[in-house]
């Protein structure tokens, strides 16, 4: 390789050399990485087959041979006799742009939805593969936490991902939690945005996509204004701040990702940090400006019912539900669909709504009644809306009864739920006693 490497720097200095012209301000004529070679020039007949001759020397001093199905040409700009004259003195194909290197499409235009259709699909099999439709709720939003791990330790750290593709993530895993597969059809019970936010103000903690990949780009800008030593960063320092300040560096010409990294620094500016300051930060941390784009959330008084709950996190989601009134009882399901029998499906007594249910008057006040008789919580079971109030009261504290109140409230909530739906559905009833 060593050999390589001096054979093209004697290259650099002949006059029918032509450099690419985006690569002549810092004498690039080739990158090696693994086992591939790439190399670049102007896009002319003698140039190219400089290049080529180089290289054959090199194969023939080496040993080391390239295999010739394996390259392949890629012009840009290039007029059409140019071309066909390089391709039919080398005998190369010619390659189209994008094409995928090391998993990651190459392109000299911004990224279209289109091509990121295969990292889509990868990213989201996921969710997608036939065993997942017969997860709980609780389930799906495991897979999804794991699906926007990874666009949030790999895709948004290597790309800047458009927005639409960010949409397109979004809606397919909302569509996923609430149906279980990739249809439109159930309304969704809470909003996406909603369950974005962190646990203790009312959310699910699920990552924000948008703002985790700006909060990446910037971490391109920090590099940009600190890393001098790297191949990239001298390319756009050379070509677009020459030796001005980061923060003035002309965009207008430069490709899309250029531009999307420079135009961080008003993000950066938003969370009040200046070029100088950013260029003395010694470490960077996604995270931190993660944090700092999403700015402060408004912390929930119920925030323990959820953050520390030790139920199953199936019961703990139907609890979720229940605190945010989304549970789907008859009384809001009538507010957008007709129904005939508003009746509580548990006790037939009353309408059904979720004060009823959790735990007034109903069927249900019997069980909730013994398991607070059984935890020594003195006081008889009352209404949804009144259980929440004694909540924020009692039920927020760290000692063990708290805590064994906050697991058997969820616990409860679920069985109930479920007794509900079974009646409801299937018709099937089972004893207070035995729930
Ligand atoms: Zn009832």
């Amino acid at each position: 390789m060593e050999y390589l490497n001096r054979r093209m720097k004697t290259l650099r200095r002949q006059p029918d050399f032509n450099f690419h012209p985006k690569c002549e301000k810092l004498n690039v004529t080739h990158l090696g990485f693994a086992d591939d070679l790439l190399f670049f020039c102007r896009g002319d007949p003698i140039s190219v087959r400089m290049i080529y001759e180089c290289f054959q020397e090199f194969s023939k001093s080496s040993g080391l041979a390239a295999n010739t199905e394996k390259i392949s040409i890629y012009f840009g700009g290039v007029c059409r006799e140019d071309q066909e004259d390089i391709m039919q003195s080398l005998g190369f194909t010619k390659g189209e742009l994008p094409f995928r290197y090391l998993g990651i499409p190459l392109s000299d235009k911004k990224t279209s939805v289109v091509q990121f259709k295969p990292l889509m699909d990868r990213m989201l099999s996921k969710i997608t593969s036939c065993t997942a439709k017969f997860l709980s709720y609780a389930g799906r939003v495991q897979l999804i936490k794991s699906v926007l791990f990874s666009i949030q330790i790999f895709w948004s750290q290597v790309f800047v991902l458009p927005k639409k593709v960010v949409q397109l993530i979004e809606s397919l895993c909302r569509r996923f939690l609430w149906t279980g597969g990739t249809e439109i059809s159930k309304k969704a019970l809470i909003a996406w945005d909603r369950l974005c936010h962190p646990k203790s103000a009312g959310g699910l903690g699920l990552l924000d996509i948008y703002a985790w990949n700006m909060a990446a780009i910037c971490k391109h800008l920090w590099n940009v204004c600190g890393k001098k030593e790297r191949l990239w960063i001298k390319w756009v320092r050379a070509y677009y701040i020459k030796h001005g300040r980061v923060w003035d560096a002309r965009v207008d010409r430069a490709s899309w990702v250029v531009r999307k990294i420079l135009n961080a620094k008003e993000v950066f500016e938003q969370a009040g940090c200046n070029e100088m300051q950013v260029t003395q930060m010694i470490t960077f941390s996604t995270k931190g400006m993660y944090c700092k784009i999403r700015g402060e959330f408004q912390k929930v008084i119920w925030k323990r019912l959820i953050c520390n709950n030790l139920g199953a996190p199936r019961w703990v989601f139907i609890l979720y539900i229940a605190i945010h009134e989304r549970l789907l009882t008859k009384d809001r399901f009538a507010k957008w669909k007709h129904v005939d029998d508003l009746k509580c499906p548990m006790c037939n007594n009353e309408d059904e709504s979720i004060n009823h249910l959790f735990f007034q008057y109903c069927y249900s006040a019997t069980v909730w009644d013994r398991i607070l008789g059984w935890q020594d919580i003195n006081r008889k079971s009352m209404g949804w809306h009144d259980e929440m109030r004694w909540v924020v009261r009692y039920g927020q504290e760290k000692s063990d009864t708290a805590s064994m109140y906050r697991l058997t409230l969820a616990g409860c909530l679920y069985c109930i739920w479920q007794e509900r739906n079974m009646k409801l559905f299937q018709h099937k009833r089972r004893t207070s006693e035995i729930l």
